[in-house]
C-alpha cells in the first residue's frame, strides 16, 4: 500500500486537530492543540504548519509523500475563494486567505471547506456506509451542523451556504434562534437545546428527577435527559419525544429536498444511540407519505469526533481526482 497521505485539519472554536490520513481514510498519525481565546489567525496557521511537519517527522514521511491538505473550518467561508470570511468563536478571523497562505508555506495544494461539510464528506468517504450513496449528515452538538453529499460531491449552493439544516424552520412560531429567526431545528435538536428545554421546564415547575440533580449541582447533559426518559421520567420523556419529533420533521424535509439514501445523526445527542434513532424513525414513519417508498435510512454517524479531520483529508484526496493512486 502507498505511504502517501493527505493532511486533514479541523479548526474548531477551541481546538485545532491535525491528522495524516491515507487513501483508504485511515488516520496514520494525529495531533491536537487547544486554542487560546482571541489567538491571532497568523499564530493558528503557524500551529497548523508546525503540527503537520511534526506528524510527518513522526511518521517518517517526506514532503513528497503528502498529496495535499484539506481544512475544515467554521464559517461563513468561501470554499471557491479558499477564504474564511468570519469564523464564529475565533476572534479576529476576517477574510483570512487560509488556502493560499497554507499552500505557500507547505508547498502543497490546499482545499478549504465548512466544518459540517467536511464531516459529512468524511462519513461519505470513510464512514461505516461508504457505498457511494447520497447522504445528509446532521451533527447534533452545541448547535446543529451538517452537510449534504450528492453524487459524490458536497452540495455548496450558489451562495456557498447550503447544508445549514440547523437553521431550517421546524416550528414557524417557535423558539427564538441566535440567527434571529423563530423555530429553527437547532433550538429543538442540538444537545445544548435539549438540556436548555428540559432545565427550563424544571425551573417552571415540571416534576422531574432532574430537579434533584440540579439541587445537588450535578452536571446535566443530553445523555442525562435520554437516560431519565428511558427510565420513564415523564418530563424527560416529553422533551426527548419532542426532540425526536422535530428531527423527524427535518428528515421528511430532507427526504423531499434531496432524496438521499440516508440521513446520518452524529454529535453529542447521538450518544443516546438507538434510543435516538428509534424515536426519530417512529415519528418519521408516522409523518412521511405513502406515495413512494423513497425513504432515507436514518442511522447513526460512525466517525465521531474524527469525522472532521478525516473528511478534510478526504477532500484533499478528492481534489486530486484520485482517492488513492
Ligand atoms: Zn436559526
Amino acid at each position: 500500500m502507498s505511504a502517501r497521505v493527505a493532511i486533514g485539519i479541523d479548526l474548531g472554536g477551541t481546538n485545532l486537530k491535525v491528522a495524516l490520513v491515507d487513501s483508504a481514510g485511515t488516520i496514520v498519525a494525529r495531533a491536537a492543540r487547544r486554542l487560546a481565546d482571541g489567538q491571532p489567525s497568523g499564530e493558528i496557521i503557524d500551529t497548523m504548519v508546525s503540527l503537520s511537519r511534526q506528524l510527518m517527522l513522526e511518521a517518517h514521511l517526506d514532503k513528497a509523500d503528502v498529496v495535499g491538505v484539506g481544512v475544515g473550518s467554521p464559517g461563513p467561508l468561501s470554499s471557491r475563494r479558499g477564504m474564511i470570511i468570519k469564523a464564529a468563536n475565533l476572534a479576529g478571523w476576517e477574510n483570512v486567505a487560509v488556502r493560499d497562505l497554507l499552500s505557500e508555506i507547505l508547498g502543497k495544494p490546499v482545499v478549504l471547506d465548512n466544518d459540517g461539510n467536511a464531516a459529512a464528506f468524511g462519513e461519505f468517504w470513510a464512514g461505516a456506509n461508504r457505498d457511494g450513496h447520497d447522504l445528509v449528515l446532521l451533527t447534533l452538538g452545541t448547535g446543529v451542523g451538517g452537510g449534504i453529499v450528492l453524487g459524490g460531491n458536497i452540495l455548496h449552493g450558489h451562495f456557498e451556504n447550503a447544508g445549514e439544516i440547523g437553521h431550517s424552520i421546524v416550528e414557524p412560531r417557535g423558539r427564538a434562534c441566535t440567527c434571529g429567526k423563530l423555530g429553527c431545528l437547532e433550538q429543538y435538536a442540538s444537545a445544548s437545546a435539549v438540556v436548555r428545554r428540559a432545565l427550563g421546564g424544571v425551573k417552571a415547575g415540571k416534576a422531574s428527577a432532574l430537579s434533584g440533580l440540579v439541587d445537588r449541582g450535578d452536571e446535566v447533559t443530553a445523555q442525562t435527559i435520554a437516560t431519565l426518559a428511558g427510565d420513564s421520567d415523564a418530563w424527560c420523556e416529553q422533551v426527548w419525544d419532542e426532540t425526536c419529533f422535530y428531527l423527524a420533521v427535518a428528515c421528511v424535509n430532507i427526504q423531499h429536498a434531496f432524496n438521499p439514501a440516508r440521513v446520518l445523526l452524529g454529535g453529542g445527542l447521538a450518544c443516546a444511540g438507538e434510543q435516538l434513532i428509534d424515536g426519530v424513525r417512529n415519528h418519521f414513519s408516522a409523518m412521511s407519505w405513502t406515495l413512494h417508498d423513497d425513504f432515507p435510512e436514518i442511522q447513526l454517524a460512525s466517525l465521531g469526533y474524527d469525522a472532521g479531520v478525516i473528511g478534510a483529508a478526504g477532500l484533499a484526496w478528492q481534489a486530486l481526482g484520485a482517492g488513492g493512486d
